[in-house]
């Protein structure tokens, strides 16, 4: 479940209120946004331990501001994404960059170790 943070006071949003962030949340596809990788693929390889993570995340899909510049949480700029993908996007390397060279690649990786725990 990602953490819900309120839009800034002077900027409306649509999910500035607690209500309107878990409707449109329940109406997300469980996939990364980026990626493509289904939730339960992750929660499966996160629980079994294939993959772990210090702070224990990566089980789930995390809300990711696809402008993080803009501190935004509207619908428009809120997806829901991996923590490979959310942690790999930043001020250095675009979405559409992202998007093109590494989400793809992180979801061959993602498979691959998917395929690896049914192997088991
Ligand atoms: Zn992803």
């Amino acid at each position: 479940m990602p953490s819900f943070q309120a839009g800034r006071a002077n900027q409306p949003s649509p999910l500035s209120s607690r209500r309107a962030f878990f409707e449109w949340f329940r109406k997300q596809p469980r996939i990364c946004a980026y990626c493509g990788i289904e939730e339960h693929k992750l929660e499966e390889l996160f629980g079994a331990g294939v993959l772990s993570t210090k702070r224990g995340r990566g089980k789930s899909l995390e809300l990711e501001r696809k402008d993080a510049a803009s501190n935004l949480y509207t619908a428009e700029n809120c997806v829901l994404a991996c923590y490979f993908c959310n942690n790999h996007k930043s001020d250095i390397i675009s979405e559409e960059d992202h998007c093109q060279y590494f989400a793809p690649q992180i979801r061959v990786y993602l498979e691959a170790k998917y395929r690896e725990l049914l192997d088991k």
